[in-house]
């Protein structure tokens, strides 16, 4: 595997890959990989020749400087990681090569109602940073395809929606949850959780599956929501965001759901003080 620190070792390498006629494949990371990570590489590496995985903890996404300095940095086991999962090249940017311009200058973009709603009402300015980070990190990267995990499912609109502005070619696929055996979706942040509260966390994914299974027993909407907030309320030490069901496509909340149309409920909770979001498809 390559490690790439600059910009300077990355662009010549991509070019003459490019010019051999490889397919680059993108996985942007912010590292603490776990076997969620490693599905978006294995992903890739099934349809590209090369895979470039990069790790940088973007500060601009952060609302919370508390997070942003918690944020688990074990360098060391994610190189073994990518190592194992013979992924091509590690690209490692300092703050500096993806925001020259020291206190960073970001543009501002029009995501429109992806960037009110969910995470957006609840991160302010969250969806900038990652709009801004990933579009940096793809006109260094120039990868054929961009691949995504569904965990962060708000996130993908909002990255094709960037592209869209920036009229960006690259191709967007979209990787399935992996889950604990308990069925908490893996996260960087799962770490910080207590023992107690790491198991008390897998009543999030439960929630989320009863409410797919069940969803046809409840008079409305609304009485499926409150179902989802009363279930989450019984984890202790929790405090629940939000539990939506959106329309798959437009993240607008949904009054029926029509089989054919994904709709999807969307959760983020803070348990033992980590924030924690996951998700699921009510009608595949
Ligand atoms: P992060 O390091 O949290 O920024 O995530 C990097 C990429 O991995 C994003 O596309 C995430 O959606 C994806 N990802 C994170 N957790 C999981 C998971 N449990 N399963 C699949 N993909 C994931």
């Amino acid at each position: 595997m390559y490690l790439f620190k600059s910009e300077k070792q990355l662009t010549p390498f991509i070019q003459k890959e490019k010019t051999a006629g490889k397919k680059i494949g993108f996985v942007p990371t912010m590292g603490a990989l776990h076997r969620g990570h490693i599905s978006l590489i294995e992903k890739a590496k099934a349809e590209c020749a090369i895979v470039v995985c990069s790790i940088f903890v973007n500060p601009t996404q952060f609302n919370n400087t508390k997070d942003l300095e918690k944020y688990p940095r074990p360098i060391e086991h994610d190189m073994e990681m990518l190592l194992k999962a013979d992924c091509t090249v590690l690209y490692l940017p300092s703050t500096d090569e993806i925001y020259p311009e020291g206190q960073p200058e970001l543009k501002n973009y029009d995501l429109g109602y992806y960037d009110k709603v969910l995470e957006a009402a609840f991160r302010p300015g969250h969806f900038q940073g990652v709009a801004n980070v990933v579009y940096r990190l793809l006109k260094k990267v120039n990868p054929a395809v961009l691949f995504l995990g569904q965990k962060d499912y708000q996130q993908i609109q909002i990255i094709r929606k960037m592209m869209e502005l920036e009229n960006l070619p690259t191709k967007i696929e979209v990787c399935e949850i992996v889950r604990e055996a308990s069925g908490l979706a893996m996260s960087s942040r799962n770490v910080r959780l207590s023992e107690e509260a790491w198991n008390h966390a897998a009543m999030i994914s439960q929630t989320l599956f009863f409410l797919k299974e069940y969803r046809n027993q409840f008079s409305s909407i609304k009485a499926l929501r409150e179902e989802g907030i009363k279930r989450l309320k019984t984890i202790p030490d929790s405090i629940v965001e939000y539990v939506e069901v959106c329309d798959g496509e437009t993240l607008r909340p949904t009054e029926i759901i029509i089989e054919g149309k994904p709709a999807v409920a969307l959760v983020a909770i803070w348990v033992d003080g980590v924030r924690l979001i996951d998700n699921l498809i009510l009608n595949d």
